[in-house]
């Protein structure tokens, strides 16, 4: 691996999207980057400015000699990082890459400039080697860990210039350090607050206690009515779209590796909790959920106050699955908030920008199949299907805006901690990622031209 100095310079820069004061940092990543592009024989390299943190593109016509017209494949992923801190919980500084025990350890070396730089070095070998059977394109953006806000508006402005026949993402990770895994799909997202409205102040509870309602309780209510003691989510028709798991899937799921000890151990919870009907990967990867998020109202200092308080609000998120659609599944909830509302309050449902729809790639996508065939040659091991339990909106965006699916193709553990201190990627990782990336050219090149 002699290119790990180059390496160890990208992940010098903090590029840390979410601080303003490290915007020029996000351009020195950008400007990185597409030097070592041009390095690396691209046709064009250039960097796209919105709105917001720019888009490094790049592009590679395919070496062929062949008239065949070959697939074209995109490459996503992102130079931004996430903040570093708690700085003192880090074993060597977070932008000063340090190797331990096989690990490289800085930020962002898992998440995601472990992903987007052998990808450039894999492209280098194959364009040397004059042996690309595919176009090959690079979209590498600077907005990721920050929910990718202007990524969108971007892709269609540049509809053309983007246009693929696949995406393949760099970022993301492997769901075990035992077995290979292949993400399918996550849940969606919809989001509400609900606000419940008592008397015009706080007023005494010796005066009006026993005579008026109580926002807090009326808002207990209002949640408690959301799901039944077992954890089934009891607003009506929320699991009306839910397309039904099939035996098949269920068989899958119940190999993927899930040790619930150890589970409740690292969550520090007594026991689990969800829909008896299903596992809890099932529970986790593709039945919906209902969480309260956060929740307010009234005296929160020490001691008494002997109040009725004005007003109380909660936040509530849900995580969906296909097919549901987050516009209808707000409907419900504001029916469903509307109908156990309590006599002598008032309550109102605000629904929040950036719900996403659930992501699912169809299971006879023939890029799946040459995705399982290269993981079983890294790893000697079939791969097993996942699903993400959270919510990837840019594979959403991908699809809606070129009706092309985006594959993941990360080799990072599940162990790296991506987001947290100390964050690492293994060496062999970062080597798997770059020849993975080319069986995966080769194979899909010459499948698509058979
Ligand atoms: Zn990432």
């Amino acid at each position: 691996m002699d290119y790990l100095e180059q390496f160890f310079e990208f992940l010098s820069i903090p590029s840390i999207s979410a601080l303003p004061e490290h915007k020029s940092d996000i351009e020195r990543a950008a400007h990185w980057l597409k030097e070592r592009m041009i390095r690396a024989g691209m046709d064009e390299v250039r960097i796209i400015s919105g709105a917001g943190n720019p888009i490094v593109f790049g592009r590679k016509s395919a070496q062929t000699a062949s008239a065949e017209p070959v697939p074209t494949v995109l490459i996503y992923g992102h130079y931004d990082v996430q903040p570093a801190d708690p700085f003192e919980e880090w074993h060597s500084p977070p932008f000063e890459p340090k190797i331990r025990d096989g690990k490289i350890y800085a930020r962002g070396s898992a998440d995601d400039k472990g992903g987007v730089f052998p990808a450039i070095i894999a492209a280098e070998e194959v364009i040397k080697d004059n042996s690309l059977p595919i176009n090959l394109k690079f979209l590498f953006e600077g907005e990721e860990e920050i929910g990718s806000p202007t990524l969108k508006g971007l892709l269609e402005e540049y509809k053309d210039l983007f246009e693929c026949d696949m995406i393949l993402s760099v970022d993301g990770g492997m769901y075990s350090n035992e077995v290979p895994s292949i993400t399918t799909g996550c849940r969606g997202l919809a989001a509400i607050q609900i606000d419940v409205l008592g008397p015009s102040t706080d007023v005494h509870s010796g005066g009006h206690g026993g005579v008026i309602n109580n926002p807090i309780q009326a808002l207990s209510h209002i949640l408690s009515s959301m799901k039944d003691q077992e954890g089934r989510i009891t607003v009506e028709g929320f699991y009306d779209d839910v397309v039904a798991v099939t035996e098949e899937e269920r068989k899958a799921f119940s190999e993927v590796p899930f040790y619930e000890d150890a589970y409740l151990q690292e969550i520090g919870v007594p026991a689990l909790f969800g829909e008896p009907e299903y596992t809890p990967v099932e529970r986790m990867w593709i039945r919906p959920s209902l969480d309260a998020n956060g929740i307010w109202g009234g005296f929160q200092g020490e001691g008494v106050k002997t109040i009725i308080p004005a007003r109380a609000g909660c936040k509530i998120t849900c995580r969906l699955v296909p097919d549901q659609d987050p516009e209808s599944i707000c409907k419900a909830l504001e029916t469903h908030v509307r109908r156990h509302t309590p006599k002598g309050v008032i309550s109102s449902v605000t629904v929040f920008p950036g719900n996403s729809k659930p992501y699912a790639i169809p299971e006879d996508h023939s890029a799946l199949a040459v995705i399982r065939e290269v993981l079983y040659e890294l790893y000697g091991k079939e791969p097993i299907n996942v699903r993400l339990g959270g919510t990837l909106p840019i594979a959403r965006a991908f699809l809606d805006v070129f009706g092309t699916y985006l594959f993941f193709f990360a080799m990072s553990g599940p162990d790296s901690n991506a987001h947290g201190p100390n964050e690492f990627i293994r060496i062999e990782e970062l080597k798997r990622q770059k020849e993975g990336l080319k069986l995966f050219w080769n194979r899909y090149g010459h499948a698509a031209i058979k």
